[in-house]
């Protein structure tokens, strides 16, 4: 006579059947946008919501407990770091902050291959931003255990672009449909090549506002095209600021520009007034990624379209969800 065996039963209320190894993502990498697809965004942004629930009923919880990220940080950080260490601990997990490079091995020339080898042996997943674009990449190439792109240089930042996508969803219902103006360093600025690759998956129509010497790049103009999106350039912000659903804006990245005074000629280009969004319509959301520098007047912080420090807080449910998916628990 057969026996019957039941179902291991998960502890983890997200798998019913406990094989954290049919988790989606389960063991991935997250290193760019180009990655993901539409049922991908779904999942993600429907555990950031669940993330979002559990945390304003009991604040932490041991979904990661015993698990341990290492935030790996070769460029300075105030969001992007102290929201992965915020994540794992609400989740119970730990951290380990290498945030000044300079005081570890690196100094003394270690290579990147090497560190994230090292650093995997204490760790379970590795939060990595790089002054390089593809360093992500060549780190997940050696190492065994997942590798978060917290920013490589002026190449992507992945989770900035899906915690920018979940924020929009959040605020304005839906994505498609939507006119997102691009304001300000769209050639430096890699939470924009990351968030326009991503929004060209939606019916949107994109606007790019910058000065001529720091456009959009080339080729992700072209990718972008071939998704059939409709998009148009721009050097000032009035000619599509009344169409515009979602303005985000940008900082001038100083640290990206050999000629300081081509810095000093663009810095202060554009400055987001009361007064110049006077012309922009009632129900419509400003973003920024933060930090800003003088793009945004602080006269504009109590209006109810700035939803920059509120997209902050919705890094952290992504970021939760991220964490939670790469370690085999969503
Ligand atoms: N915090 C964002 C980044 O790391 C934006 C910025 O630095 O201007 O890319």
């Amino acid at each position: 006579m057969a026996t019957y065996i039941p179902p291991i039963r998960s502890a983890n209320p997200y798998l019913p059947f406990g094989d954290q190894r049919t988790a989606p993502f389960y063991g991935k990498d997250i290193l760019s946008v180009k990655q993901f697809g539409r049922p991908d965004l779904e999942y993600i942004f429907g555990v950031a919501h669940e993330m979002r629930e559990m945390v304003s009923r009991v604040g932490t919880f041991d979904l990661l407990k015993g698990k341990i990220l290492v935030n790996l940080f070769y460029e300075p950080s105030t969001r992007t770091s102290s929201s992965f260490t915020s994540a794992m601990e609400r989740l119970g997990g730990s951290v380990i902050p290498i945030n000044e490079v300079r005081y570890s091995s690196v100094s003394k020339g270690e290579s990147l291959p090497d560190t994230v080898r090292t650093l995997e042996c204490y760790a379970d997943v590795i939060v990595l931003r790089h002054p390089e674009v593809g360093a992500s990449a060549l780190a997940a190439q050696y190492a065994r255990k997942p590798i978060i792109n917290a920013g490589d240089g002026v190449g992507e930042h992945p989770t900035q672009a899906l915690l920018d996508l979940f924020t929009i969803r959040e605020e304005l219902g839906e994505v498609e449909g939507l006119t997102v103006t691009m304001l300000g360093d769209l050639k430096y600025g890699r939470t924009v090549h990351s968030l326009a690759r991503l929004l060209s998956m939606f019916n949107v129509r994109l606007h790019y506002v910058s000065p001529a010497i720091l456009r959009m790049p080339p080729e992700i103009l072209e990718e972008i095209r071939q998704k059939g999106i409709q998009q148009t350039e721009h050097e000032t912000l009035a000619e599509v600021l009344p169409q515009t659903d979602v303005l985000y804006i940008t900082r001038v990245q100083k640290e990206r520009f050999t000629d300081l005074d081509e810095y000093d000629s663009v810095k202060s280009a554009y400055i987001i007034t009361p007064d110049i969004m006077a012309a922009a319509k009632e129900k419509m959301i400003v973003m920024h990624p933060l930090p800003r520098v003088g793009e945004i007047s602080m006269d504009f912080d109590a209006d109810p379209r700035a939803a920059y420090f509120r997209q902050m807080e919705y890094g952290l449910y992504v970021r939760m969800a991220l964490l939670a998916m790469v370690l085999g628990k969503a």
